[in-house]
């Protein structure tokens, strides 16, 4: 069997479970470092704020038992998911964008299925966590947007990636180069047009991350004084360039069904302690919907988004 018909094999499963994903040689992940480094160099990103990222994503070669020859990076639909608070008397609908929720149960599960799959041919794949758009993009299996957004097709930008390295050898066919930019963005502004706060620049392909509500609400820091408060529409995260997209047409965006918190539990939420006064049922609700991003940032963000 070459390694292409035995990654076949693992692909097409895999495809026909709503999951799309690409082998490359391991050797990339190398390049994927350095690519992810330059690039938030180029954003102007300082040195203490890209250790921080690098805090959340492994590089280069991880240490396993067995050789590691080759890396998955994999991508599966994910939904809207939402949560109704009860904030005095009234319920409140607030938003969280797809891939809060399960942020790291969905590349687990991912993980471990490639490895179910990989086993009967006497190899395994362990999770990684390298610079996923990087790594989606350069293997063709993602193009950016305009928005630095990544877009996989069928799936639009409703999306989880997660990735896994493996002791079976990369097909011999993988494919790699340059991040492709969706070619619709050749004629298009929309994202451009909609951003709350001009973060998508026309002068440049590079974010203003620094203009970016996601950045700033993903942040611990305090908000800067010019992002206005009435920008504010999911519990973290924005939603708005992509909701605009034309690539995200087809790609049929599901809501979850709404966790519904009561008033004493909102009230714990918000107040934004280290989650001991949470029971663990209102703690398996906030993953459900990905309000456990981290407590006391959601906690900040709720209240901005239930006081205005
Ligand atoms: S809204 Fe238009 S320009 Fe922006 S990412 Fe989508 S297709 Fe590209
Ligand atoms: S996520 Fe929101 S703030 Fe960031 S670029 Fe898109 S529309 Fe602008």
């Amino acid at each position: 069997m070459t390694s292409t018909s035995l990654w076949r094999g693992v692909l097409e499963p895999l495809e026909a479970e709503g999951i799309v994903a690409r082998v490359v040689p391991a050797e990339r992940l190398e390049e994927v470092r350095a690519r992810a480094d330059e690039a938030m160099t180029a954003a102007g990103f300082a040195p203490a704020v890209i250790a921080r990222i690098r805090l959340d994503i492994e590089h280069g070669f991880p240490q396993t038992e067995h050789p590691v020859r080759s890396v998955v990076v994999a991508a599966r639909g994910r939904p809207l998911t939402q949560a109704d608070l009860t904030w005095h008397g009234e319920s409140r609908r607030v938003l969280v964008p797809p891939h809060y929720a399960g942020y790291r149960d969905v590349p687990r599960a991912m993980a471990r299925r490639v490895d179910e799959l990989l086993r009967p041919a006497g190899f395994g794949a362990t999770l990684h966590q390298p610079p996923l758009k990087t790594l989606a993009t350069c293997s063709g299996l993602a193009r950016y947007g305009r928005n630095n957004v990544a877009y996989v097709p069928g799936l639009g930008s409703w999306l989880q990636f997660g990735a896994c390295v493996s002791d079976a050898p990369p097909p011999d066919d993988a494919a790699w180069g340059d991040p492709q930019l969706v070619d619709r963005c050749e004629r298009c502004s929309a994202c451009l047009r909609v951003c709350p706060t001009g973060a998508i620049g026309g002068d440049r392909f590079v974010l203003h991350t620094d203009r970016c509500l996601t950045w700033h609400n993903e942040s611990e820091d305090p908000f800067p004084d010019w992002l206005e408060t009435a920008v504010h529409h999911c519990a973290v995260g924005c939603l708005r360039c992509q909701q605009v997209c034309p690539e995200n047409v087809h790609a049929e965006l599901v809501r979850a069904i709404p966790e519904r918190f009561d008033e004493a539990e909102t009230a714990t939420i918000v107040a934004g302690d280290d989650g001991q006064a949470l029971s663990p049922a209102t703690r398996a609700k906030l993953a459900r919907c990905g309000l456990d991003y981290s407590l006391a940032l959601i906690a900040r963000n709720l209240r901005l988004l239930l006081e205005a």
